[in-house]
């Protein structure tokens, strides 16, 4: 029987080659890296900070898929406790309640918003310039973008609605950081008999059924396909290690400047060592703005949730994400206009910017499925994948 080629071992890779390889194809992943995960990854103990990821969204279709095999847990949920926590930060001060704008475009989550006109400018019209900004800032977390103000309505909207959905809380922190769920995507995958080699870079497609799993620029260079380009955030991360202090916010949501804190180690204490804490912090930057004014501006955000946190560094990271997470649709896209799954020539693609439906990394294993089942059905084994 042929081969189904992987190229690429982050989450749509490991999740392609699980589906085929269910099916009873036969697989062969190849990762550029030495270990597997791709942005999933996290660093090593003592302080376990995911490189992208951060959660899972238990109302979405890949996480039933996962957490079916066991694959997910043992996860965390939100309690009580982070409730409590959670902390806006709206014309400069700390709130602890939704500011009334933001209530304000909460009560119109049943409007439906149009893909051809900005955010923006529908915004202005439905919800007034200050809960149009407000939830602009509030979906900082989620678009990594400085202005979500210029994307398609329906793709801003769309997103709110998610995320104020009433079933909230839907995020699941996965317990001791995504490297976990990684190796457990990579055990199955071995169990199921793909091979996998780490430190193995492909530079040229290989012939037969393949998925390229890369991220879009990699494949861009890979198949040579100037076309493979989409929209993408630009935001800098800060991840700190403290000293625990009872008085550190869980969360604060920037709703002046789309920027966003989270102390992972509340519903996660394997994150951090015992008595500190584990928090990861993200800002979009501005046009020509630097990662250095980003952190600048990410350190005044952790001023206002972590009192005193300079005097309690422990651990210390910071990083800039440009073009690394996920797709964002302009006005008059949606996801059926990224990347087409199917690149001809028995070539598929699979990725958080190809055209599949979902939520950040959601977009990645959902084009991971299809183009895994349509991998193996192109090799005669057409069994309807569950
Ligand atoms: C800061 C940040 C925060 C995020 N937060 C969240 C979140 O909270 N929730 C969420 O759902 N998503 C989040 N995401 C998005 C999520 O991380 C990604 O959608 C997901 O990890 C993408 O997986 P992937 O497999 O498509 O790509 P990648 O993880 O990029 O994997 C691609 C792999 O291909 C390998 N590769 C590249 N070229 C080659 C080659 N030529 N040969 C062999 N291998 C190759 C790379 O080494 C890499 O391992 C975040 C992303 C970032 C950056």
């Amino acid at each position: 029987m042929t081969q189904i080629t992987i190229i690429g071992g982050g989450l749509a890779g490991l999740t392609a080659a699980i589906a085929c390889a269910e099916e009873g194809a036969d697989v062969l992943l190849h990762e550029a890296h030495r270990t597997l995960g791709g942005r999933a990854r996290s660093t090593a103990e003592p302080y376990v900070a995911n490189d992208g990821t951060h959660v899972l969204y238990s109302d979405g279709a890949p996480f039933r898929w996962l957490d079916r095999r066991g694959l997910a847990g043992p996860c965390r949920s939100l309690t009580l406790k982070e409730f409590r926590k959670f902390r806006v930060r709206y014309d400069s001060r700390l709130l602890a309640r939704p500011p009334r704008p933001l209530v304000r475009a909460l009560l119109k989550r049943g409007l439906d918003a149009p893909v051809h006109e900005s955010f923006a400018s529908w915004g202005q019209r439905h919800l007034g310039e200050e809960a149009t900004n407000a939830v602009a800032g509030l979906l900082g977390v989620v678009t990594y973008e400085a202005d979500p103000g210029r994307l398609s309505a329906k793709f801003v909207w769309d997103r709110f609605r998610r995320v104020s959905r009433p079933g909230f809380p839907s995020p699941r922190y996965v317990v001791g950081g995504w490297g976990r769920m990684i190796g457990r995507m990579a055990a199955r995958a071995r169990d199921l008999g793909v091979t996998i080699e780490t430190g193995s870079r492909v530079t040229e497609p290989p012939s037969g059924p393949v998925i390229v799993a890369t991220g879009l620029d990699a494949a861009r260079t890979l198949l040579g396909d100037p076309a493979l380009t989409w929209e993408s955030g630009r935001s800098a991360l800060l991840d700190l290690g403290l000293t625990r202090d009872p008085a550190d916010a869980f969360v604060v949501s920037d709703l002046d400047e789309g920027g966003f804190l989270e102390r992972y180690s509340s519903p996660d204490p394997t994150l951090a060592p015992e008595n500190e804490s584990l928090i990861q912090l993200q800002m979009p930057l501005r046009p020509g703005e630097g990662k250095n004014e980003g952190i600048a501006r990410l350190e005044r955000l952790a001023d206002l949730g972590l009192p005193r946190w300079r005097d309690r560094v422990t651990w210390r990271r910071e990083a800039l994400a440009s073009g690394r997470t996920g797709a964002l649709d302009l006005p008059g896209l949606t996801w059926r206009d990224r990347p087409a799954i199917d690149r001809g020539d028995g070539v598929r693609l699979a990725g958080d910017s190809v055209a599949a439906p979902g939520l950040l990394s959601e977009v990645a294993v959902n084009s991971a499925l299809e183009a895994a089942r349509r991998a193996v059905a192109s090799i005669g084994k057409t069994r309807q994948m569950k």
